[in-house]
């Protein structure tokens, strides 16, 4: 009789936000009238810019004639996007990625679920906590966690690296040295970052200490102070240490669009192994390509009018980021987040856990939040709002929690 990969039987529960809408159905079945305003999930709300839209309805067009049909993708990526990216993101910042060093996918969940297939079974991962929870439960899935431990809420594997209001989110260096360290800035929930100083000293432990660093910038668009770096690269010696990954989900509002991208840089070598080559070999045995619609589409990001499109996009949902830290900041709540990212990570007030205010949240004011403690066990005590609702909702939704 076959057998099921046990590991999948470790993960406690459903996925956070499986849980979440399960809540919020069950509350919406037994009190239909009410409205929920939801600013939980990280979705976008707001409809892709127009340079993204003409690019796409060209792009189905060329489709349409066999002159210009495209069939598969290059699986690693288009040139014409892969080169936009390493002159747009890159190279105007300093950085030096060539465009073959960059792996375009359908995301940058489905990148960083699926990175952890080139490390060995052996390796311990790190991990800030709280955190993205794709990381870890990729890494179960893998079988490299361990054991959950339900009291803690920890894998006995796993190094957590706490960031919380007492060490101002900034990951201190663990005992147990680490393999493969994931770090997310700006920070999926806290909404914090580091200053370029502070990752500098990462990028020097990770060289130092023979460890790979794992570094999400999916929120990089969102960066407004200027000792925030957008790019790991710009810390010294990242190229020899560093994979980074990027996504065109929250700066153009790809979410349903999909389309992401790694780089893996040529100097990333352990042992006499080289990280890209095997990462382009995952790529084309697993990957067929991100649809070349989709490539033309984020090729049009890059653009002037893209570019421009973008920043105003960005802008309006910073502007609800402003709104939530300042109307919540002015009722007594404790607010972090909000400067360089979408989220504000806020401390439950009362003592109530993660999970009570959420369901007083729901249940007084039909607003939607995630529970601090989804993202990791040092994430108790703390909610996460998102600037992604539209002004009028994150509005009402501030004034309903008032009202309360
Ligand atoms: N990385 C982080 C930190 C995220 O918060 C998210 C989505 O919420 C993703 C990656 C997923 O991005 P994508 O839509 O490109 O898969």
């Amino acid at each position: 009789m076959y057998q099921v990969n046990t590991n999948y039987l470790k993960l406690p529960g459903s996925y956070l936000f499986s849980t979440i809408g399960k809540k919020v159905s069950a509350y919406q079945q037994e009190n239909p009238e009410e409205t929920i305003i939801r600013l939980g999930i990280g979705d976008v709300t707001q409809p892709l810019p127009q340079a993204v839209i003409t690019a796409l309805h060209k792009a189905v067009d060329e489709m349409a004639s066999a002159d210009t049909f495209m069939g598969y993708a290059p699986d690693l990526g288009y040139d014409f996007l892969r080169n936009a990216i390493a002159e747009n993101d890159y190279k105007k910042r300093g950085c030096d990625i060539a465009p073959d060093e960059i792996f375009v996918s359908d995301g940058a969940k489905s990148d960083s679920g699926n990175i952890q297939e080139l490390f060995s079974s052996e390796n311990v991962i790190a991990v800030t906590d709280p955190v993205y929870p794709v990381y870890v439960d990729s890494n179960v899935m893998a079988g490299r966690c361990g054991n959950y431990d339900t009291h803690s809420g920890e894998w006995d594997r796993v190094v957590y690296l706490p960031v919380t209001q007492e060490n101002n989110f900034i990951p201190e260096f663990p005992k147990e040295t680490p393999d493969v360290i994931y770090l997310c800035l700006p920070n999926n929930p806290t909404g914090t970052t580091l200053t370029k100083e502070q990752l500098q000293q990462w990028v020097d432990y990770a060289r130092r200490k023979g460890s790979v660093i794992i570094f999400d910038a999916a929120y990089e668009a969102y960066i407004r102070e200027k000792d925030v770096p957008h790019s790991i690269y710009e810390c010294e010696g990242a190229k020899e240490c560093c994979i980074e990954i990027r996504s065109f989900s929250k700066n153009a509002g790809f979410t349903g669009l999909r389309l992401g991208f790694t780089v893996v840089p040529k100097e990333l070598k352990s042992g006499g192994a080289s990280l890209h080559d095997m990462w382009a070999r995952r790529h084309g045995t697993k990957f067929n390509g991100a649809p070349y619609i989709v490539q033309r589409a984020g090729e049009a990001v890059y653009s002037k009018e893209g570019q421009q499109q973008v920043h105003q996009l960005v802008d309006y949902y910073m502007e609800n980021a402003r709104m939530i830290r300042e109307g919540l900041t002015d009722l007594g709540y404790t607010c972090f987040g909000g400067v360089n990212a979408p989220y504000i990570w806020l401390k439950t007030p009362d003592k109530m856990t993660s999970w009570e205010f959420f369901d007083h949240l729901l249940d007084k004011a039909h607003v939607v939040g995630t529970p601090g403690s989804g993202f990791g066990p040092s994430g108790e005590g703390y909610f996460r709002l998102t600037a992604f609702g539209t002004h009028e909702n994150t509005k009402a939704a501030l004034e309903r929690i008032k009202a309360i």
